[in-house]
């Protein structure tokens, strides 16, 4: 075992504590990670917050970039000194996983958030090396260190800032995979998008990626509306300032808009998403929340037509999305360092309150200040 120095949440509500921890070495088919930075992302934020239960201690994070520093004997699309993004882990074999959908793994959750390895082992240990700490989406990135499975991990270009990208393994991925893979809108489809979070601004860049004519954002505020609009809203609506439903309604010719998301999470808005969306629409609510969306199946969704579509990780296949979510930002199509502040690692609840309070969207840690891009 190796000894690291982690972010450790050692019961719900608490701070996170570096700590000296202990990491397992890699087996046959795991990599083990040197994480230079990592976002930090509301549903780690969800967890240590209790708002959806978790086995504490843990290790949080899963939006870590960094560079491979050994392999398992198995592993063979990563070798040591290759720079990664992490993701989320999937067996690669069952049906979904064949057919290119692992965000639909049958292993899913066994694999991302019950904090083990897929036999029960732990990877990340409190001093005592018996104590097992919790991973989440198998990979855990407020960490110098990290082991993983090799399906966690996509391989990027290394002109690449890793500074930046780690937040492509989530937040970003969602939101645009939402729109590429769970949508897939036709050309000068209309769509609106609720909250300005890393998701929903995500869900935006990508809908002007892919052709829609009318992209409307709804928020509570004017400068996260700003922001919207630079970055593809063609529309904004301050749902304080203004009945959100009716406007949507009117920029879109009275139908609603074809796609909508909801990236709240809270019943209201859920609820006025829903009534937004055109008849023969789709509708996806994407927040990691409990809260309960309440509607008459008949009237609100068999005699409108409507979908209502659940969408995990953006239904994405990291290794295939990520560079390409690299591949628009290089083009200037994809702008999604316009939202994101730098925090060191030992400032990371500073950086969680930021995102909390909204005043950051997108937190980043460094964790590897000698990283040079
Ligand atoms: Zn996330
Ligand atoms: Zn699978």
């Amino acid at each position: 075992m190796k000894k690291i120095k982690a972010a450790i949440v050692n019961g719900v509500n608490q701070d996170y504590v570096l700590e000296d921890v202990y990491l397992d070495e890699p087996r046959a088919n795991e990599v083990l990670v040197k994480l230079v930075a990592s976002g930090i992302c509301h549903s780690d934020e969800a967890f240590r917050l209790g708002e959806a239960p978790y086995n504490f201690p843990a290790v949080f994070g899963h939006e870590g970039a960094g560079i491979v520093e050994e392999v398992g004997e198995a592993v063979t699309t990563v070798k040591p000194g290759d720079h990664v993004v992490m993701s989320y882990a999937f067996c690669g074999h069952c049906p979904s996983c064949m057919h290119g959908k692992p965000a639909t793994c049958a292993e899913w959750a066994q694999r991302n958030v019950t904090g083990r390895r897929l036999n029960g082992d732990g990877i990340f240990f409190k001093e005592d090396k018996e104590t097992v700490i919790s991973t989440i989406l198998g990979q855990s990135s407020f960490t110098t260190h990290t082991v993983v499975d090799e399906n966690n991990v996509t391989k990027i270009d290394k002109e690449v800032d890793l500074r930046l990208v780690g937040p492509l393994g989530c937040g970003f991925l969602t939101g645009s995979g939402t729109v590429f893979n769970g949508f897939k809108p036709e050309v000068n489809s209309t769509m609106a998008v609720f909250g300005t979070g890393t998701v929903g601004l995500a869900a935006i860049m990508a809908a002007k990626i892919a052709g829609c004519s009318t992209v409307i954002s709804v928020d509570i505020h004017d400068h996260r509306l700003e922001t919207a609009k630079s970055l593809g809203a063609t529309h904004t609506i301050n749902s304080r300032k203004v009945d959100a439903l009716e406007e949507v309604q009117r920029l879109t010719g009275g139908l609603g808009a074809d796609y909508v998301i909801d990236t709240t999470g809270l019943s209201d808005v859920m609820k006025t998403a829903l009534d937004a969306t055109a008849q023969g629409g789709t509708y996806a609510p994407v927040a990691v929340s409990s809260n309960e969306l309440k509607f008459s199946p008949f009237g609100e969704i068999v005699a409108s037509t409507k979908t209502i579509k659940g969408v995990l990780m953006g239904d994405a296949v990291p290794q295939a999305s990520i560079p390409q979510l690299i591949e628009f930002f290089k083009q200037g199509r994809f702008d999604f360092d316009k939202v994101v502040k730098y925090f060191d690692f030992e400032d990371i609840n500073a950086a969680a309150n930021a995102s909390n309070s909204g005043e950051v969207i997108k937190p980043i840690i460094i964790i590897d200040k000698e990283y040079k891009a």
